[in-house]
């Protein structure tokens, strides 16, 4: 095996471990096949984004890592409560004078040069949200960068056409987004897009461990020509986001991220005139009838748990499989998750990257010791893990019971539990026998079962023999613990729109 000698690969060079193979020893090794980070221009430092040009920050200064060798890419700016009032300021003034104003066929123009920029630049995107993020970079490329881009031109054909989304074409006025870790860039999209299309402006606080595409964003916005304080991007932590969404000069609250947290902007926001939406968490199941297609299903219930090492808020947590096939669909799962690469995120053949952060990692390794506890039994594939880095085996849970806190609360990580049914009422029954409720997935030959599942489950999206799509045009968003208001789709335009409910 030759490697290139790209320092980034050299960090990582040690990572790449897959199953092991009969060929581990022969001419057919496995050769790693990492991208190049030199398309990145990583900066020592970044600023915040105020009214259209990065400025320093007046908080203390924190450290971005890569968590798949757990070395430092950049200090970034921390936005004190001064920091985010001139952010909210600026964001005010552009609204008031620039962008609410500015007729929606001009804005359209902005949105659509945003989305071919994201295009042009989508190598960059992808390497830069996969160094700061853990995510392979098969995802990052494949999956977040080509939706980003597809939510901007999707909400960019709204912008001129708002008097036919059925929520009138009065903007709310000046927005506060925080995000999470997960989808750096895609939450971003699913934010920004649909607010600047309706007229609003923004304030976004990414995720402290996933700040540095937000930041690319913002040069992105610049190259654009978007006038100044439309998009305001500020930096920092809890505190940092808590100062910008109780900040009183914002009209509208959008969050994605805990329940936890969630439920304290709720509160914080109650009582005020705060328009706000909240995505939360998820304990999506995945129901597999004894007439699925089991090899596709198999595929599906990888996808499900194991995309973007399970960070996913609808991801397939909970596999529910008829007992009468259960036996051959762990069979045939276990089989496939050993044929799964755990490792170097840049490596374009990595299907499982690094946990995004130490907390994360712990979170995952209490709730599983917590299965372990109950009495669930733990599978795993051999895997050699790197030595660096924040790792976890793809991980399967056999024996869970729905009183189990595995099959409860959600782990976000690569964790599955299994549960089986005998008849598609008790399939229902458990599929809804949970807090959450943002999707779900029915896997069945038969249409008219699917048809019947789905309108029973209490999800706010619902895939039939697949799992794991999304779709600019389509709506998103949960039920009860999962959180209020959707996303995508013209449902979205409602939560900017003074015709909107949400
Ligand atoms: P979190 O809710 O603490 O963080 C999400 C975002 O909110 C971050 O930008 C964070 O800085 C910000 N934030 C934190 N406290 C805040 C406050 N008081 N006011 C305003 N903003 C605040 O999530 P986490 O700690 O990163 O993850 C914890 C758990 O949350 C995970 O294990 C997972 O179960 C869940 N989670 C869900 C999603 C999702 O997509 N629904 C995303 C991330 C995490
Ligand atoms: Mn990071």
């Amino acid at each position: 095996m030759t490697s290139t000698a790209h320092p980034a690969h050299q960090a990582h060079a040690t990572g790449s471990a897959g199953p092991a193979t009969p060929f581990a020893e022969s001419p057919f090794a496995y050769a790693p096949a990492p991208e190049s980070t030199a398309v990145v221009d990583l900066r020592d430092s970044y600023g915040l984004f105020v009214d259209g040009t990065f400025v320093a920050g007046t908080g203390t200064p924190f450290t971005t890592i890569n968590p798949a060798t757990e070395e430092p890419l950049a200090q970034v700016a921390e936005a004190s409560d001064a920091d985010v009032d001139a952010a909210v300021r600026a964001a005010r003034r552009a609204f008031e004078q620039v962008w609410g104003p500015m007729p929606g066929s001009e804005r359209a123009k902005y949105l659509f040069r945003i989305a071919r920029i994201i295009q042009e630049r989508s190598r960059e995107l992808a390497v830069l949200e996969t160094l700061d993020n853990g995510k392979p970079i098969r995802e990052s490329r494949d999956v977040d960068v080509p939706t980003v881009a597809a939510h901007f031109f999707y909400y960019a054909g709204w912008a001129d056409k708002l008097e036919h989304g059925g929520h009138g074409t009065t903007p709310l006025g000046v927005a506060a987004q925080v995000i999470p870790w997960n989808f750096p860039l895609l939450m971003l999209a699913w934010k920004i897009a649909p607010a600047l299309a309706c007229g609003n402006t923004v304030v976004l606080k990414p995720a402290e461990t996933t700040p540095l595409t937000a930041l690319l964003f913002a040069e992105i916005c610049q190259q654009a020509d978007l006038p100044p304080g439309v998009v305001n991007i500020v930096t920092g932590a809890g505190a940092t986001g808590r100062a910008l969404v109780e900040h009183p000069g914002v009209d509208k609250v959008a969050f994605t991220g805990s329940t936890e947290v969630g439920r304290g902007i709720a509160r914080a926001v109650a009582g005020t005139s705060k328009r706000v939406t909240l995505e939360l968490g998820g304990k999506a199941a995945n129901i597999v009838f004894d007439d699925a297609p089991i090899d596709q299903a198999v595929e599906g219930i990888v996808d499900g748990i194991f995309f973007n090492q399970g960070h996913v808020c609808c991801a397939g947590s909970r596999l529910l499989v008829q007992e009468t096939i259960a036996e051959e669909v762990l069979d045939r799962l276990k089989r496939r998750m050993e044929t799964l690469r755990v490792g170097d995120p840049l490596d374009k053949n990595t299907d499982l990257g690094a946990i995004n952060s130490a907390a994360q990692l712990a979170r995952i390794r209490e709730l599983s010791e917590v299965g372990d506890a109950e009495g669930a039994e733990r599978w795993s594939p051999a895997c050699e893990l790197p030595e660096r880095g924040f790792w976890f085996a793809p991980t399967l849970f056999t024996g869970v019971t729905q009183a189990h806190r595995i099959a409860r609360e959600e782990i976000f990580g690569p964790v599955l539990s299994v549960l089986t049914f005998r008849t598609p009422a008790e399939a229902i029954e458990k599929a809804n026998n949970t807090p959450y409720g943002l999707s779900a997935g029915v896997w069945s030959e038969k249409g008219s079962r699917i048809l019947e599942v789905a309108e029973r489950l209490r999800a706010g999206v619902v895939w039939a023999n697949t799992f794991n799509r999304f779709d600019p045009t389509s709506p998103f968003g949960g039920y009860q613990e999962s959180g209020y208001g959707r996303e995508g789709g013209r449902h979205g335009l409602a939560a900017y729109l003074q015709g909107g409910h949400a």
